[in-house]
């Protein structure tokens, strides 16, 4: 069998990934400046990591010098709209439901890239899965993956933007796919409807006003008032901008893969959490993402819903 992009793809459906697409491995000077702009801004709020390892982000070269080509995966991870919110209960984001993607997607791409090199065994690969130093949604975007929308986060026509990026850097070169053209139009509802103004301007996020910033990332003692005020639902991320995108009203769909349904998490008991042991947290969360923000966090976290 000979290694083509068709054969990639029908392999790469069969192991359940929504959308595979393929991209020359440059930066583009604009999506650099950009970047150190937002940095700059302090817009990455106390998010240390993003400014890590700069020159392998700005360069692809600097993280794998053989790299000729740039696959780029979507995983559909949608497990269906929020139910409504009982009192006591705080919302967790869809992304966070299930089995933690960065496990999940990284076995897949794992075993799509082991089944490449039975073909190409010369095929040399690195895998990312929002876990390096890798502009994942330019790549997302540059390949044809989907564009950027007005809320920062990469759509699919086919399926919106509950997906999952994924990225194999290789040293086979592989024909560059088309970029597609960006069809937000004259919507703008994620930018009026975010809860706390977090979208500054299209496509810029200030994280120090964004709700999953503040329940995701931040390691302070309190989310500030200014924020939690605002945010009457929101456990765990928070899904406000892609929920009202009519991309995602319209078009998505129940994801296949079964590690990323969890009803049990689509909204937490409050009172619950505020109670709970670090060895219980550790048991029920050992799986997830929503371990990211240990249970100090979540804790904070429902005690500023219940406030609110
Ligand atoms: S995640 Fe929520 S708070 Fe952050 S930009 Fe989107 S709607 Fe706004
Ligand atoms: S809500 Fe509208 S403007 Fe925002 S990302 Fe979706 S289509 Fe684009």
């Amino acid at each position: 069998m000979n290694l083509d992009k068709l054969i990639i793809q029908q392999k790469a459906k069969e192991l359940g990934i929504s959308e595979i697409k393929f991209t020359t491995p440059f930066v583009d000077v604009q999506t650099i400046q950009n970047y150190e702009i937002w940095l700059n801004k302090g817009f990455a709020a106390e998010m240390e990591y993003l400014k890590n390892n700069f020159e392998k982000r700005a360069n692809p070269l600097n993280l794998m010098p053989e790299v000729k080509s740039v696959i780029v995966c979507a995983l559909n991870y949608f497990p269906g709209k929020h139910q409504e919110l009982q009192k006591g209960y705080g919302k967790i984001s869809k992304y966070a439901q299930g089995e933690d993607y960065h496990d999940v997607f990284k076995n897949i791409l794992k075993e799509l890239t082991g089944w490449i090199k039975t073909i190409e065994p010369n095929f040399e690969y690195y895998i990312s899965v929002d876990s390096s130093a890798v502009f994942e949604k330019y790549f997302a975007e540059k390949s044809g993956i989907g564009w950027q929308g007005k809320n920062g986060i990469i759509i699919n026509p086919e399926i919106g933007s509950f997906i999952f990026l994924g990225v194999v850097f290789s040293n086979i070169e592989f024909e560059a796919d088309s970029t597609l053209p960006d069809l937000c139009g004259t919507c703008v509802k994620c930018l009026e409807q975010c809860p706390t103004q977090a979208i500054i301007q299209p496509k810029v996020i200030d994280a120090n006003k964004c709700i999953s910033y503040w329940t995701i990332e931040s390691k302070a003692a309190k989310i500030p008032v200014e924020i939690s005020e605002k945010n009457t639902e929101w456990l765990y991320g928070c899904d406000v901008c892609q929920d009202v995108c009519p991309w995602n009203e319209k078009n998505a769909k129940i994801t296949k893969i079964r590690s990323f349904l969890n009803p049990e998490n689509f909204a937490l008991e409050l009172e619950t959490l505020m109670q709970m042991e670090q060895e219980e947290f550790s048991r029920k969360f050992a799986k997830s993402a929503i371990k990211r923000a240990k249970l100090t966090g979540l804790k904070r976290n429902a005690e500023g819903l219940v406030k609110s």
